[in-house]
């Protein structure tokens, strides 16, 4: 990804792409990490649904994805038959020599996975079946979805690694009055 020197400013959002700064803050940031967690565990988890949600829509579409591409490199990603079977016409395979090349099978053969991290179909940075990707794919970090208080740890694991999922958090700190709490503490 293009690193940007300063944060682009959205309005009134500062917004940080710069994948380093993301991992440094990771490991700076542990015990304010899990404090927030903590924090949040405790609103209400209606409102903070609405303000990550919100941030998301303005956050996402202000970061290029197709510059990025780094949660491809770390994500396991889940696959229906459907979407195998899909891809399968789309890259002009058997859907048998798809599975035995990409797809790793559960023992019972209810559940799929990409048999590779990072995933076969990243290319630089971006996704070489961008069109055919899975509903997984298209769904993370899945920030305009509720439950967010439900789902801290496995949002958390990519914040050092995703930027909607850094910039969003790093802006719900400062909304819910937590990062002044620190400040004052
Ligand atoms: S299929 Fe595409 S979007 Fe999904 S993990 Fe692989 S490269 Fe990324
Ligand atoms: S979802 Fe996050 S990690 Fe994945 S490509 Fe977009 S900004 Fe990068």
């Amino acid at each position: 990804m293009d690193t940007l020197s300063s944060p682009l400013p959205i309005g009134d959002l500062q917004i940080t792409t710069d994948l380093q700064v993301l991992a440094q803050a990771e490991l700076d940031r542990q015990e304010e990490n899990y404090y927030f967690k903590t924090f949040l565990e405790k609103r209400d988890g209606e409102e903070i649904d609405a303000r990550v949600n919100r941030l998301n829509d303005i956050i996402a579409p202000a970061i290029d994805c197709t510059a990025c591409g780094n949660c491809c490199k770390s994500l396991m990603v889940n696959i229906t038959q459907p979407e195998a079977e899909r891809l399968a016409v789309y890259l002009k395979m058997e859907v048998g020599d798809l599975k035995e090349k990409y797809i790793e099978t559960s023992q019972q053969g209810s559940m799929m996975v990409l048999n590779t991290i990072p995933c076969h179909f990243l290319k630089g940075t971006s996704c070489s079946i961008y069109e055919h990707r899975f509903t997984e794919c298209r769904d993370f970090p899945a920030l305009h979805r509720g439950n967010f208080t439900e789902r801290l740890f496995a949002t958390f694991m990519h914040y050092g690694r995703c930027p909607i999922i850094y910039n969003v958090v790093e802006h719900l700190k400062i909304e819910t009055g937590f990062k002044a709490a620190q400040t004052n503490s």
